[in-house]
């Protein structure tokens, strides 16, 4: 299938128009119309190289909302005009532990991700949601529930799972003590669903800027994490803290803010941090870990969770045209809090390969 889309062709240009082919229909295959598709920091960090493994023409958006156009013949699931969404997986191997378990992202054969992955049967390079159009193995698409917003949904396919999922692997829940490091896409999510879950939640911010937004978003409080004081009155006093931050940066401050048996949980930067001091880890009986996107089926409990109890990102809808406008902002830390690409305005035409 022809589609368009929106491509880097190396690690410094901008993203341009661009016309590729999508994969015929497999027999467990759904075909999407992509209607919105978030704009994540790793898809700009993968659009410069930042890790090292882009192959271009990349195409990316792992934070898709669309429409079932087509299905494979063994494909049940989904019907024609179904509202779905993918989010940062499109398949992995299905038989491995992990893979029974709902852990597809933790795959021990390496999970397939939605873009600069690997298909696992053509070997072609997997391309994202900048685009008219994704093909997409049935099990790895999502429903979106009824009452959901399509428009402002897209963010919770990463930004909204790679909280979560943290959120719920230790156990957050009414009562618990939750600070968020860096109030972005990841961070503002992260603060809403903590807040949906009746934690008590503080943002951790680098100035006192985002104060109001913070409150608003469900905070409770904000720690300025340049303000030494501050920082060294709030020791011991998280349960959780997620760590957000997407550049390399020092954990040494944060680590005292964690109680005892109290977890600073890494979703941001990929990559070497700074050397941390051991103290007080070993004499605080605390941890540093470290949490990938979410599996499928407990990003399906998190569309029905947001469904429910109406938790929905805050976003900033831009053209197609306005992404590289929209990466230079995203890199100054300058968007409340996801910008989300309305695809209708992607134009139809676009120069071959
Ligand atoms: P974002 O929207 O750009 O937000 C990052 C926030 O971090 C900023 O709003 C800012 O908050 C803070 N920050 C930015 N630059 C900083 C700096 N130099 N020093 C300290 N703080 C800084 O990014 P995002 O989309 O939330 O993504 C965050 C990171 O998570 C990225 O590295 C992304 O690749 C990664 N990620 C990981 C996973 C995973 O599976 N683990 C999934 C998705 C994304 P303040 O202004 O409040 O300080
Ligand atoms: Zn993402």
């Amino acid at each position: 299938m022809k589609t368009t889309g929106y491509a880097a062709h190396d690690h410094q240009s901008p993203l341009v128009p661009y016309q590729f082919e999508r994969r015929a229909l497999r027999d467990n295959d759904v075909a999407i119309e992509i209607l919105y598709c978030g704009v994540c920091h790793s898809d700009l960090h993968t659009t410069r190289n930042d890790w090292g493994f882009t192959q271009y023409p990349i195409v990316p958006g792992h934070e898709i909302v669309g429409r079932v156009i087509d299905t494979g013949a063994h494909a049940h699931r989904y019907q024609c005009g179904d509202l779905v969404a993918v989010g940062c997986l499109v398949d992995s191997c299905m038989e491995c532990d992990q893979c029974r378990k709902g852990e597809e992202q933790l795959c021990r054969e390496e999970v397939t991700e939605t873009y600069a992955g690997e298909d696992r049967i053509s070997g072609e390079v997997t391309q994202g949601g900048y685009a008219r159009h994704i093909v997409v193995r049935e099990e790895f698409v999502l429903r979106i529930p009824p009452g959901l917003d399509i428009a402002s949904a897209g963010p919770l396919l990463c930004a909204g799972i790679t909280t979560w999922s943290p959120l719920q692997t230790w156990g957050v829940t009414s009562g618990s003590r939750v600070a968020v490091i860096g109030l972005g896409g990841l961070g503002h999510m992260a603060v809403k669903l903590a807040a949906a879950l009746g934690a008590h939640v503080t943002v951790i911010s680098r100035t006192d800027n985002k104060r109001d937004d913070a409150m608003a978003l469900g905070a409770d409080a904000l720690l300025v994490s340049s303000d030494d004081q501050a920082m060294a009155a709030a020791a011991d006093s998280f349960d959780l803290i997620i760590d957000t931050v997407p550049v390399r940066h020092d954990l040494k401050p944060y680590v005292p803010l964690l109680d005892i048996d109290a977890t600073l949980v890494l979703v941001g930067q990929l990559g070497p941090v700074e050397v941390i001091d051991t103290m007080p880890i070993v004499a605080g009986r605390r941890r540093i870990a470290g949490s990938p996107m979410g599996g499928i089926r407990e990003t399906q409990q998190l569309l029905d969770f947001c469904a429910e109890h109406q938790v929905l990102p805050e976003v900033e809808m831009i053209r197609m045209d306005q992404i590289n406008d929209a990466f230079a902002r995203l890199e100054k830390a300058d968007v409340r809090y996801r910008f989300v690409i309305d695809m209708s305005t992607l134009p139809d035409a676009a120069p071959a390969d």
